[in-house]
């Protein structure tokens, strides 16, 4: 597709690449063997090897190596999607990558022993605690679980099957049987998350399954009074102003920033696979591949975008397109072994710009 900057600020998906470090395993096994990749950060290049002398060569909105620290990709990534909610928009953060390759890193790491680990959940509800006014303003957040086309609170685990409220006028989504708490400090996030993540864990063992098989959900709601400002007319002298000023409500804005940490990408092998795992590759497929096309039609500024196939995108019908911003960040390893894994993921960011 065509770059435009324009329609790069609002519309299209803005997508980045992060390559994760060998792991110590990696590190010794192919101790040998070359990355699967080369990154040039500076032209936003990524280099795809498919043989010893032949490489595919992509461009992406940005290209982060194994030192980019958490900090920068939170600044690329994350931050004008949270300055754009706080002005009262939607915006939207993903990551989408094979399981193990650095998506809850990027997005869910609390960094409680070490700050500079913190990820994009931590550091937005920094950054948006720090711009309101604890008085006028408020912060709440939701956090949710998505298996089998099953939404669940990870607030509240008794609330297993929550369903989606689309407004038929505005479109707006919302999820009346979700716990909201709001939120007054960092602390009391912190506490949520690890709160939620207990849950996941607990819930995904009595379904005997593996989080990586879920998408998680973090929705947080800004809510904002701003002082209407003087329009023409009032301040035409200094008493309509002053009358203007008493008799004006504050303006509300409201603005939902919503991180997903998507299910992992990579195909589940059917062999030695129990139970209901084929009928979870099938609904991770159903969605990613929804949330795919949703993507696309963005990128091609297509009229129509297809948020009705599964609940991922009916779910993030609001914070797609027109004003709302998206961010994804599509996460790779370095492992030769993985080359495949890595391509497809390659791919599925390629066709979102
Ligand atoms: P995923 O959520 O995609 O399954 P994780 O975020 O759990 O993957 O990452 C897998 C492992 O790799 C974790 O131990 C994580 O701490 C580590 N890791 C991932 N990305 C990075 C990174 N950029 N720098 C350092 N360690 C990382
Ligand atoms: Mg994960």
């Amino acid at each position: 597709t065509a770059k435009d900057d324009t329609r790069g600020v609002r519309g299209r998906v803005r997508v980045a690449v992060r390559l994760r470090p060998r792991n110590a395993e990696e590190a010794v096994a192919d101790a040998d063997l070359p990355d699967c990749v080369e990154l040039q950060p500076e032209l936003k290049r990524l280099k795809l090897r498919r043989n010893n002398w032949d490489s595919d060569t992509y461009e992406f909105d940005e290209v982060f190596t194994e030192f980019a620290s958490q900090k920068r990709v939170y600044e690329v990534v994350a931050k004008p999607v949270v300055e754009s909610v706080l002005d009262g928009y939607n915006g939207t953060v993903m990551a989408y990558g094979q399981t193990g390759t650095g998506k809850t890193y990027t997005l869910g790491q609390l960094g409680e022993e070490d700050t500079s680990a913190r990820g994009i959940m931590v550091r937005a509800l920094e950054d948006i605690l720090a711009d309101i006014s604890l008085e006028t303003d408020s912060v709440s957040v939701s956090y949710l679980q998505l298996y089998m086309e099953t939404i669940q609170d990870l607030l509240h685990p008794a609330n297993d099957n929550i369903s989606i409220v689309e407004d038929p006028k505005t479109g707006d989504v919302s999820l009346p049987g979700a716990t909201l708490v709001e939120i007054k400090d960092q602390k009391s996030f912190l506490e949520l998350l690890r709160f939620g993540e207990a849950h996941r864990f607990a819930a995904n063992t009595k379904l005997n399954t593996e989080s990586s098989r879920s998408h998680a959900i973090l929705m947080v709601h800004v809510k904002r009074s701003v002082k209407g400002k003087d329009s023409a007319l009032s301040s035409e002298n200094g008493n309509a102003s002053h009358v203007a000023k008493m008799l004006k409500p504050p303006i509300v804005r409201r603005g939902k920033f919503i991180v997903v940490d998507l299910a992992g990408s990579e195909r589940i092998d059917k062999s030695g696979s129990e139970g209901h795992t084929l009928e979870e590759a099938k609904s991770i497929n159903l969605s990613l591949s929804a949330l795919g096309k949703c993507i696309n039609a963005l990128a091609e500024n297509s009229a129509h975008v297809p948020v009705r196939d599964s609940k991922l995108t009916r779910l993030l019908r609001d914070s797609f397109g027109g004003t709302a911003r998206t961010s994804l960040v599509v996460t790779i390893g370095p492992s030769p072994r993985h080359r495949g894994e890595t391509a497809s993921t390659i791919m599925f960011g390629q066709r979102a710009m």
